[in-house]
C-alpha cells in the first residue's frame, strides 16, 4: 500500500501496538516519528526503533511537536482524548487512528472483529477455535496478546483475522469493515471513561460503520441499545437471542441451538456453565456458520471448551468439589454471572481492591452459597451482606492461597468452590491472572 508513502507521522504511546505500528508504517515509507511520555531508559523497545531510524522522543508528550506538520497520528488505544496533545491535534484538525486501523489496510485477510461490555475474549476464543476447528486457518488478533498489525502483516488471503476490540480501538477507526461483527451487548460498567452512554454505544457502533450489504452485523436482540446501532447499520442483521426462538439468527429451541432453520447441536453438550456464555456462544455459533463452519466442529469446540483462562474456568473435580477460577470477576456484575451459573451449593471466595462500593447488589445472587470465604481489604464489607444474606459460614483469611484449603475443608461432595473476587486484586496481587494462578495451584496441591 502507497497511502503512507512519505507521510510524516506521528506514532504516539510506544507499548507492542506502537512499536508495531511505528515500523511497519516505516517499513511503508513514511516519515515517523514515536512519542511517549516514560522516560527512554523505562522504555526499552524505543531502541530498536532509533535503530531503525526512527525519530523516538521520550518523557512528555510536548505540544509543540504538533507544530512540526504532522499529516496523520496513530494513537494508543489508552491514551485518552482528552491529553492536551490530542485535543490540540483534533483543533488542528489532523487526522488520529488506531493501530487497528492500519492493521486492517495492510491486510488482505478479511476481520472478524469482536466487541461489547463484556463476552469479547470468550466470544473471541470460542470464534477462533471453531474457525481452527474447521480448518478456516483463523489468526488471532486483538487485546489476547497478539498485536493486530504484526498479525495482519503476516496475514495471507485465505486467512480469517479473529480480532477483539475495545471501544477505544474502535473510537479510531476510519476504513475498517469487518467482513463479520459482533457486538456482545452493551452495559453502563464502562461509563466513567467514556462521558455519556451515547458516546460509549456511539464507539461501539464504529464497528459496523463501514460495513455494507455484502457484510454481517450480529447483535443480541435483548438489548435495546445494541438495536439502535443495527439498525443505522448496512450489513446483513444476524440477530441471535437465549430466551425466545427466532425466524432467523442464532437462538435455541427444544433443548438444541439453532442457526436459522438449521438444527447445530444440543445445549446439554455445552461444557461451558452460564447464561452469559450461552449468549457469546450463540454469537460464536452465528459468526461460525457464516463463515462457513460445519456443525460438527462446532459441536468439537463446544463440548470440549472449558472456559477462557480465569473467566469461570473449571480446574478440576476433587473428591466430588468442582473448582472454578474467576479471577476477571473484578466487579459484582461478572460475580453476579458466575453465581448465577450454578444451582448448587457454592462456596465462594472474594475479596481484593476497595472502590468504595458496598456491595448490597450482591445480596441476591448469595442464594446457593453456602459459605463465604473472604479476603483482601473488602473482606469488612463482603462479611456484613453475606451475614445479611443469611450465610452461616463466614470465614476470614490472608490470601487466596489459604482460602483454597479453607473451602476445601467446609465443603462436601457436589458443591462448587468458586472464586470470583468482585474486586480488582490490586490490593494483594498484580493482576487478576496472578491471583488466579494462586488459586489454580492450590486447588492443584489439594490433591
Ligand atoms: P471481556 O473480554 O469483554 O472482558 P470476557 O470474555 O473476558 O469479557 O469475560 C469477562 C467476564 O465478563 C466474565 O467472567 C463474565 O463474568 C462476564 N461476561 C462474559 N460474557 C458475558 C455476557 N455475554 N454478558 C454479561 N457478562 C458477561
Amino acid at each position: 500500500i502507497t497511502e503512507y508513502h512519505h507521510k510524516k507521522i506521528l506514532v504516539l504511546g510506544l507499548a507492542k501496538s506502537g512499536v508495531s505500528a511505528a515500523s511497519l508504517l516505516h517499513k511503508l515509507g513514511a516519515f515517523v516519528t514515536v512519542n511517549d511520555s516514560k522516560p527512554l531508559d523505562e522504555n526499552p523497545e524505543a531502541q530498536g526503533l532509533l535503530e531503525q531510524g526512527i525519530t523516538v522522543i521520550c518523557g512528555s508528550h510536548p505540544v509543540e511537536l504538533l507544530d512540526e506538520g504532522f499529516q496523520l497520528i496513530v494513537k494508543n488505544p489508552g491514551i485518552p482524548y482528552y491529553n492536551p496533545m490530542i485535543e490540540r491535534a483534533v483543533e488542528k484538525g489532523i487526522p488520529i487512528i488506531t493501530e487497528v486501523e492500519l492493521a486492517y489496510k495492510v491486510s488482505e485477510a478479511p476481520f472478524l472483529a469482536i466487541t461489547g461490555s463484556n463476552g469479547k475474549t470468550t466470544t473471541t476464543t470460542l470464534l477462533f477455535d471453531m474457525l481452527e476447528q474447521a480448518s478456516k486457518k483463523p489468526l488471532i488478533a486483538g487485546n489476547i496478546g497478539t498485536v493486530a498489525s504484526d498479525v495482519a502483516q503476516t496475514a495471507e488471503k485465505d486467512n480469517q483475522i479473529v480480532i477483539e476490540l475495545s471501544s477505544f480501538q474502535l473510537m479510531g477507526i476510519d476504513q475498517f469493515k469487518p467482513k463479520v461483527a459482533i457486538i456482545t451487548n452493551i452495559y453502563d460498567a464502562h461509563l466513567d471513561y467514556h462521558g455519556t452512554r451515547e458516546e460509549y454505544a456511539h464507539a461501539k457502533g464504529n464497528i459496523t460503520r463501514n460495513q455494507d450489504a455484502t457484510d454481517y452485523l450480529i447483535v443480541n436482540v435483548e438489548q435495546e441499545v445494541v438495536m439502535n446501532i443495527a439498525r443505522r447499520s448496512k450489513a446483513n442483521i444476524i440477530p441471535f437471542s437465549t430466551v425466545k426462538q427466532l425466524e432467523f439468527g442464532a437462538f435455541v429451541k427444544e433443548g438444541a441451538i439453532y442457526f436459522h432453520d438449521e438444527k447445530v447441536m444440543d445445549v446439554k453438550d455445552i461444557v461451558l456453565p452460564g447464561a452469559h456464555n450461552l449468549e457469546n456462544i450463540l454469537s460464536a455459533v452465528a459468526a461460525a456458520k457464516l463463515t462457513g463452519v460445519d456443525n460438527e466442529s462446532i459441536h468439537r469446540v463446544l463440548s470440549t471448551f472449558k472456559g477462557v483462562k480465569h473467566r469461570l474456568q473449571f480446574i478440576d473435580e476433587i473428591k466430588g468439589r468442582r473448582f472454578y477460577n474467576d479471577s476477571k470477576a473484578t466487579n459484582i456484575l461478572a460475580t453476579e454471572n458466575a453465581l448465577a451459573a450454578f444451582d448448587m451449593p457454592t462456596i465462594l471466595l472474594a475479596g481484593g481492591l476497595d472502590r468504595g462500593n458496598e456491595f448490597d447488589e450482591l445480596i441476591p445472587s448469595l442464594k446457593n452459597v453456602k459459605a463465604m470465604i473472604i479476603f483482601g481489604q473488602t473482606a469488612d464489607k463482603l462479611e456484613r451482606i453475606g451475614i445479611e444474606a443469611g450465610i452461616k459460614t463466614i470465614q476470614r483469611v490472608d490470601n487466596v492461597d489459604k482460602a483454597v484449603p479453607a473451602a476445601f475443608q467446609l465443603s462436601e461432595e457436589g458443591d462448587v468452590i468458586l472464586l470470583s473476587p468482585a474486586c480488582a486484586s490490586w490490593d494483594q496481587y498484580k493482576t487478576f491472572e496472578v491471583r488466579g494462578d494462586i488459586f489454580i495451584e492450590a486447588v492443584h496441591k489439594l490433591k
